[in-house]
């Protein structure tokens, strides 16, 4: 394993599970809900009434289990090949581009993120990643 203590290495994750604890803002879009679905080889409605709950905003996002983590961890993530967005970019998200000492603070809660890393070299390397997951019109929105 690569040393976390040197600037360069902006990230690397420990497998530890702490940011699939509690109702993160895990959000699931219909597409999404289909996704997780076929993987799961069940309906969408059987997904909905099990692992989903509905948002203040009428938005579904994934459920947490009786540990207090998402439904979906046990011992690792066992939606992987298709967890939601947030947890795909996890942490080069937007919130580090618009407000790039959000990365200090996401540290707090995330041992896998260097917080001695370069902000100028953390924000250019999110900006690159988002490019992979969001489309251009929301990318607009971001930068
Ligand atoms: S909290 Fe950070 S280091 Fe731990 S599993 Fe999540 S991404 Fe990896
Ligand atoms: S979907 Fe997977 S990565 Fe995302 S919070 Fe749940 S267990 Fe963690």
């Amino acid at each position: 394993m690569t040393s976390n203590n040197s600037s360069s290495v902006l990230f690397e994750c420990i497998q530890c599970g702490e940011c699939c604890n509690g109702i993160g803002g895990t959000y699931v879009d219909d597409n999404k809900i289909k996704e997780i679905a076929d993987f799961l080889k069940i309906s969408k409605n059987e997904l909905k009434e099990k692992y989903l709950i509905l948002s203040s905003e009428n938005r579904y996002m994934i459920a947490c289990g009786s540990n207090n983590k998402c439904i979906f961890f046990k011992e690792n993530c066992t939606i992987h090949p298709v967890k939601p967005r947030m947890c795909r970019e996890w942490p080069f998200i937007p919130a580090v581009v618009k407000e790039p000492e959000n990365w200090e603070y996401m540290s707090q809660a995330c041992p896998g993120i260097n917080n001695k890393a370069d902000i100028t070299e953390v924000k250019k390397t999110t900006v690159e990643s988002l490019k992979n997951t969001r489309p251009e019109k929301e990318l607009k929105k971001i930068f």
